[in-house]
């Protein structure tokens, strides 16, 4: 099957459970329009995140990874009143721009940006109160360092997301050696030991390929 047979397939389950949203669309036309990278989470993927949030009531969640903040617009809907949402960007324009999507959304009061290397910036985070949900989608080579400081800030019970764990199955595939995949291999190897997380990767298809993403719980 075809990447537009699967975008058709995603443009299809969408239109029955996913309404149009101005917001969301303004939020990745601004995005466009500022020269990002087209690499935010599918809508139906943006959806399935907040779903998770809400089904775990989260009150406090970390994304590693901003971009223009469409993938922190849909965590941050599900968080209550009094809920906060840290995210944590490289790129001070990627940042601006997703200041921007989030206060055209209406959700600066609840989201902080953060801007510098995401290892540095985790360094100086707490765990009081610790989050509840913690959403990995930067630099893959540094997935193992996010995954081990993800487990520091999270409480018990708490959820970590990896996104971009399959990669058209290239992780599996040991003819396939690049800093990215090496990035999620890593990130394995370490978890098959680790006594305090219990995960799965569930694969994924649609507009975005063949993909996957990793979901743990802090035991
Ligand atoms: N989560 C976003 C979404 O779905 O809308 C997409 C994030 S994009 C895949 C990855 C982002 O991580 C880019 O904006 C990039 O600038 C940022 N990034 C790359 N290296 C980083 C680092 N060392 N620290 C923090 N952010 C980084």
């Amino acid at each position: 099957t075809r990447l537009e047979d699967w975008a058709r397939s995603d443009k299809y389950h969408n239109s029955f459970l996913i309404e149009k949203d101005s917001v969301l669309d303004a939020a990745l036309a601004n995005s466009n329009a500022n020269g990002l990278p087209e690499i935010a989470v599918s809508t139906a993927q943006g959806k399935f995140l907040k779903l998770l949030a809400s089904s775990i009531a989260a009150k406090r969640i970390l994304e590693v990874g901003t971009l223009g903040g469409y993938s922190t617009i849909w965590l941050a809907r599900a968080l209550p009143d009094d809920g906060q949402l840290i995210t944590l960007e490289l790129s001070e324009k990627h940042a601006q721009v997703a200041r921007d999507n989030l206060a055209n959304a209406g959700l600066s009061t609840k989201v902080e940006v953060i801007v510098g290397k995401a290892v540095d910036s985790l360094a100086k985070l707490h765990p009081d109160p610790p989050f509840d949900l913690v959403f990995i989608d930067a630099d893959k080579p540094s997935n193992l360092q996010y995954f081990t400081e993800a487990k520091r800030l999270v409480r018990k019970g708490g959820v970590i997301i990896v996104d971009n764990v399959v990669r058209y199955g290239r992780v599996a595939d040991p003819s396939y050696i690049d800093d990215n995949i090496e990035g999620v291999r890593n990130l394995l190897k370490a978890i098959q030991g680790d006594a305090e997380v219990d995960a799965t990767t569930i694969g994924t298809v649609g507009e975005k390929g063949y993909d996957g993403f990793l979901y743990a719980i802090r035991k």
